[in-house]
């Protein structure tokens, strides 16, 4: 009787590169899965971005209904946060099935920071800010795990630098780290509860992805550590529980990066003051000064730490020194910006006429390169968080062109070469395997990530909440971990 459900979850991965290296038999792993599963795409969130995706994965809620959207937000007097898994109003499936009774544990799944009580072992991913943090549940473990892995990461430490060679080894070096690393905790947190559910998440493959996506052989090797435990773990636990393999969302290569506050300014819905300081750095600008230099640039100087998601306040006021920001806006004759990983367009009055307005001049401006545009309030069926949720959101090239606006004016020209020094990006089409169970799920064409919380407690038994807007993906009902035969959902 299969009783046990193993989330085996890889950031970002995708079919398009894991499907041709199986055929070449370089990934024995998921040549495995893959021929003894069930096997389809998992479409993401728009937008297809870690904080948005994987609490609508672990939550079955939507966007619009958890609000986790970005990994910042613009608080009351738009200087940028970092948002929290205490964010988040609902609770995460493996709580769900905690309070029916079942043991769970979770590794390394972003966005869970800071960690809730369960009835299990729970290590925090993306966005924990250390050792020093309360980063696991429960709390005594604390002294043993940092006994144990004293070096370990919960966020990618080094950034890369496109003309600095040596910056692209140490980073390969940290995400070959990253990889053994959560091998290494799984391990531990495996042996030590004796667990119904049990999640865990490699990040390495996302981060290689974003900076060697024209380095096949630096992403195959990173791919080829995953499957290398995948291949152990299918061994060790596939007779006898069964598997679920998920990403949450795809990947492929990055075009320009897009800072669409150019536009709105050009068609005039945003405004800068007309002070001494802004009239400076908007020639700074046009000179050339961006963020991404001065990041660059600052770290030579030794003035920020070249690293992680976490020392953004930092930067982020040493930048508004220098760079047009937020700030910097007249928000009294602005009507529209954007800001945000995927940058997206929030009005500051709500007007349905004048999205509408904006939407029929970006489809008029940006034609065929505009793959994807509607409104929140279309796309997720609610206007929850006006404040923290885009008015508009949109993408260019299914993801090939990201729009990014963490500072309000990057640059002044609307597309340049991708910031950040990134070679990948994000795309709406994950990973879905299921082992083994060729027959097991229903055609998927339109798997989503809302599907999975409801999956899991499907393959439990437990019910489901209200607010998940997804459904069970099992073609027969599942009870207690049994495939009850002949009912057809
Ligand atoms: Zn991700």
């Amino acid at each position: 009787m299969r009783k046990k459900l193993f989330m085996f979850g890889i950031d970002s991965a995708t079919w398009d590169l894991i499907r041709p290296w199986v055929a070449e038999g370089k990934l024995p792993g998921f040549k495995k899965l893959l021929s003894g599963g069930a096997a389809c795409d998992l479409m993401s969130t728009v937008p297809p971005l870690t904080p948005v995706a994987w609490p609508t994965m672990m939550t079955g809620s939507s966007p619009g209904d958890h609000g986790s959207y970005d990994f910042y937000s613009l608080d009351k007097n738009r200087e940028l946060t970092v948002n929290l898994a205490s964010d988040i109003p609902y609770p995460f499936v493996w709580e769900l099935l905690s309070d029916a009774g079942l043991r769970v544990a979770a590794v390394n799944i972003p966005i869970t920071f800071p960690v809730r009580p369960l009835n299990g072992i729970m290590v925090g991913g993306l966005l924990t800010p250390g050792l020093k943090s309360d980063f696991i549940y429960p709390p005594e473990l604390k002294k043993e795990f940092i006994k144990k892995f004293p070096r370990y990461e919960f966020n990618p430490r080094v950034k890369a630098t496109r003309n600095d060679p040596e910056s692209y080894r140490t980073l390969f070096k940290e995400i070959k780290k990253e990889v053994t690393d959560v091998i290494a905790v799984s391990d531990w947190v495996l042996g030590k509860e004796k667990w119904d559910f049990f999640a865990m998440n490699f990040m390495a493959v996302d981060h290689v992805q974003h900076f060697f996506w024209n380095d096949k052989r630096a992403m195959l090797e990173i791919y080829r550590l995953v499957d290398k435990y995948l291949e152990r773990v299918l061994k060790k636990y596939g007779r006898t529980h069964r598997f679920l393999v998920v990403s949450d969302h795809g990947a492929g290569p990055l075009e320009k990066t897009m800072f669409l506050n150019v536009w709105l300014k050009k068609r005039g819905y945003l405004r800068f003051k007309n002070t001494p300081a802004v009239v400076l750095k908007r020639l700074l600008s046009f000179l050339g000064m961006n963020p991404d230099r001065l990041i660059t640039l600052a770290s030579k100087l030794r003035l920020v730490r070249h690293s992680g998601k976490m020392e953004m306040g930092k930067r982020n006021r040493l930048m508004n020194r220098l760079v047009l920001s937020y700030a910097d806006i007249d928000w009294d004759r602005t009507e529209a910006y954007s800001f945000g990983m995927y940058g997206g367009i929030y009005l500051t009055r709500k007007n349905k006429t004048l999205i509408k307005k904006i939407i029929g001049e970006m489809q008029a401006d940006f034609g065929t390169d505009l793959t994807f545009i509607d409104s929140s309030q279309n796309l997720y069926g609610t206007d929850r968080y006006p404040a923290t949720i885009p008015d508009i959101q949109f993408l260019m090239r299914e993801g090939a062109i990201v729009s990014t606006n963490i500072y309000a004016f990057s640059g002044h020209r609307l597309f340049t070469d991708p910031i950040t020094h990134k070679s990948g990006e994000h795309r709406m089409k994950g990973i879905l395997a299921l082992y083994p169970g060729q027959d097991v799920l229903k055609e998927t064409e339109n798997a989503s990530l809302l599907d999975i919380t409801p999956t899991i407690l499907d393959y439990f038994g437990v019910a489901l909440p209200d607010y998940c807007r997804g459904r069970s993906l099992f073609k027969k009902e599942i009870r207690d971990g049994k495939l009850v035969e002949g009912i057809e959902i």
